[in-house]
């Protein structure tokens, strides 16, 4: 009888959300060497039981969407800084594995500092470094890896030694300090060296788990969109080319040496924390909202379109309108990673109680502002959700019957004013209008903190009139 040996490890999710289409497919280039790294970790953590105790600090870089990927704890932070926020998480849950997926743009240049202090401090966290020796995400610049003579988009005649400097060599530089325990690099440029990396990954994991200290992996991965090699080719042009300057092996191991401990957990109280500071709680400001409807109030937003139509700005204006009117709010920003056709989206909440999560997925409002977005994310909304379109670029009406659309046909109404540009600011002034949640003088006021020239001030400020003027009695 047939016997099904391989399964996806638990340490995935399912499905895979983060691309239309094939729930199976991740997000990275064909031949990229993530996807390998990430199967390896993902057996790893069913192995040795974390699932429930893990939590994964992606990067900005190609893996800044790793936690579409694993199913465990996940945070994703600014460029450079997991180590910091790495080390947050571990000293308040002592008890989790705390693990920085990291490239080598994130965590040998932006963020040198911030690992170099951790694996000082000798934190008890494990470090995955990929080193694909480029900046992929961003289209193939020099990355601190990069090897010598090699050409990228600002190196174009090659790397030179004598103005970039040598590639900087992670897992040396690091093992030299007090504080690590134990550091190897690794490769994925055959099964032998795939067969070590699996173990590596484990040992690493281990050294936490058993409160051993700072470990890390630095793992030799492929890039063949950012090397511009054949995917079918990019193992052979690793091991010729970054083979001779990276030397595979262990850089520091103290496993054996090293005394396990771990941390106490510190329980803070909020009451003796803002004592200790000598501060106190600020009476929250409540300036009266003229709520129309009570189906407006405490909306999460979604505003979506495409990079340049200001989309994050007009959050940005809703966000800091609502903190004038003594919300809580949040803003999150969003554009994707992708090389090409990237979308630029924003969640603003405004809530009268704390906001327990700022990531919006099931929105009560969506301001879309082009029609790719409103077909990928209309079918989010919940029913009886307010969908705002802008009709001047979107000529389909949304299908959904279970919804509130309203066409606002703002970048005609922008044209009219003399800029295009200010579409973005007849959709909030027509939001304003709609649900009455924020006032029109808040807004104003607070406009100046959302736009970068200060010359344009005067004319959103008209635009935020003219939207919520058209919107007023709809
Ligand atoms: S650009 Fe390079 S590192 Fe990024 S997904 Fe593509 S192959 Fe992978």
């Amino acid at each position: 009888m047939a016997k099904k040996i391989l399964e996806r490890p638990k340490g995935f999710y399912a499905e895979f959300e983060r691309k239309p289409g094939d729930k199976g497919a991740t997000h990275y280039c064909p031949g990229c060497g993530h996807g390998n790294i990430h199967k390896l970790i993902a057996e790893a953590i069913e192995d040795l039981e974390l699932q429930d105790r893990m939590i994964m600090v992606s990067p900005v870089g190609c893996s800044v969407f790793v936690y579409y990927y694993f199913a465990t704890g996940n945070i994703q932070v600014a460029h450079g800084r997991a180590p910091a926020v790495a080390t947050a998480l571990k000293r308040a849950n002592p008890h989790a594995i705390v693990v920085c997926y990291q490239g080598d743009g994130d965590l040998a240049a932006i963020g040198g500092n911030e690992i170099l202090q951790a694996a000082n401090r000798g934190e008890h966290l494990t470090v995955f470094f990929v080193n694909n020796a480029i900046y992929g995400m961003t289209g193939g610049q020099l990355a601190p890896t990069s090897l010598p003579g090699m050409k990228t988009t600002t190196t174009p005649y090659g790397r030179d030694i004598h103005n970039e400097g040598p590639p900087m060599k992670m897992a040396e530089f690091l093992a030299n300090l007090e504080g690590p325990t134990y550091i190897e690099r690794t490769a994925l440029w055959d099964n032998k060296a795939i067969s070590n990396t699996r173990r590596a990954i484990r040992n690493a994991l281990r050294c936490q788990m058993e409160g051993r200290g700072f470990s890390m992996v630095e793992i030799l991965s492929a890039c063949p969109s950012g090397w511009k090699v054949d995917p079918a080719h990019q193992s052979e042009w690793m091991k010729e080319n970054m083979g001779p300057f990276f030397p595979l092996g262990i850089t520091k191991d103290l496993r054996e040496q090293r005394e396990p401990w771990f941390r106490e957990k510190i329980a803070v109280e909020d009451e003796a924390l803002l004592a200790a500071l000598d501060l106190a709680l600020a009476e929250p400001k409540r300036l009266p909202s003229a709520l129309r409807d009570p189906r407006y109030a405490n909306p999460s937003i979604k505003l979506a379109g495409f990079g340049g139509q200001g989309i994050l700005s007009a959050g940005a204006m809703i966000a800091n309108a609502g903190m004038e009117q003594g919300f809580h709010t949040s803003w999150i920003p969003s554009y994707g990673p992708e090389m090409r056709g990237g979308t630029a989206y924003c969640f603003v909440c405004i809530n009268a109680e704390p906001i327990g999560s700022p990531t919006v997925t099931h929105p009560d409002v969506l301001m879309a502002f082009n029609r790719p977005s409103l077909e990928k994310f209309a079918a989010d909304l919940h029913p009886g959700a307010l969908l705002m379109y802008d009709s001047t670029i979107i000529d389909v009406p949304p299908k959904r019957g279970d919804i509130e659309a309203l066409a606002v046909p703002a970048t005609q109404m922008a044209e009219d004013l003399g800029n295009t540009r200010m579409a973005n600011t007849i959709m909030v002034g027509a939001y304003l209008a709609k649900s009455g949640i924020l006032s029109l003088a808040a807004m104003e006021q607070t406009l100046p903190l959302a736009l970068k020239r200060k010359n344009l001030i005067e004319a959103n400020a008209k635009a935020l009139g003219v939207g919520f003027a058209f919107a007023k009695d709809r």
